[in-house]
């Protein structure tokens, strides 16, 4: 009797000490997925710091947090930024292969530049990823350079807006003096036409990029031209009334204009 009850304790204690076994390696296992335990998933918080940029309810905010660059510059050379460029973009098409158009070569798609369809990417891989300060004159001698790549996502909606006979109408923050060099820039990343490139002008000065973006999109409709869509890197770029019958948000990172 007596070895017969040894032998059926030490056979509960290792199916015990098993079972202990399991539940430490489940839990072991969950942590570094879930994020459970704080801070053990490098770049958490840079990723929440992202989503609250992306979803406006981070505003005003002057240069990205310095413990995101690297997040940042991950974010942006990798393949995660395309990724998150791409679904907005072929939403965007899919929504204007269903458009019913209105026949009078009046229908336009708003495109801003900067972030949009051009990227200034290879300037502010050299700027920390928008954890420096904006600096006006580096800025223009990179923009006056005028290399900046097109977003290749952005560019591939162009081009299939054209042919489905909407029209673009680029409008940027850029000032008037950078006419000549954008459209250079525009024509050699390959945007090769448009129906207006409207830059910021003189009596814009002091004014936010929400009032002079909304108010030259309001002068289109009084000229007879429907916004279709809109889509920009910023929430100015989208917000302050006559938006377009639909927006479209890309991401950025990198610096926020109000
Ligand atoms: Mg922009």
């Amino acid at each position: 009797m007596f070895p017969l009850l040894l032998l059926f304790l030490a056979t509960l204690v290792a199916t015990s000490q098993a079972q202990g076994d399991h539940i430490a390696h489940q839990i072991h296992l969950l942590r570094p997925q879930s994020g459970a335990r704080k801070d053990d998933v490098p770049g958490l918080s840079c990723v929440s710091w992202r989503l609250a940029v992306e979803t406006n309810n981070m505003v005003g905010w002057k240069t990205v947090p310095k413990e995101c660059e690297n997040y940042v510059g991950h974010y942006m050379l990798g393949d995660q930024y395309r990724k998150d460029s791409a679904v907005v973009t072929n939403e965007a098409y899919l929504y204007a292969k269903s458009l019913k158009l209105g026949g009078k070569g009046k229908d336009v798609w708003v495109f801003d530049i900067d972030e949009t369809s051009l990227s200034n990417l290879p300037y502010y891989a050299k700027h920390g990823f928008g954890v420096e300060q904006f600096n006006h004159t580096s800025s223009n001698e990179w923009v006056n350079t005028g290399k900046a790549p097109a977003l290749p996502e952005s560019l591939k909606l162009y081009k299939k807006l054209l042919s489905l006979g909407i029209k673009v109408v680029f409008l940027t923050g850029r000032p008037n003096d950078q006419r000549t060099v954008t459209t250079n820039n525009l024509k050699n990343a390959g945007y090769h036409s448009w129906e207006k490139l409207i830059l910021k002008g003189s009596s814009y000065s002091g004014k936010t990029a929400v009032v002079y973006k909304s108010t030259e999109r309001r002068k289109l409709e009084r000229n007879g031209y429907r916004v279709v869509g809109n889509i920009g890197d910023q929430w100015s770029d989208l917000l302050g009334g006559h938006s377009g019958n639909r927006i479209f948000k890309l991401p950025d990172p990198l610096y926020y204009i109000s």
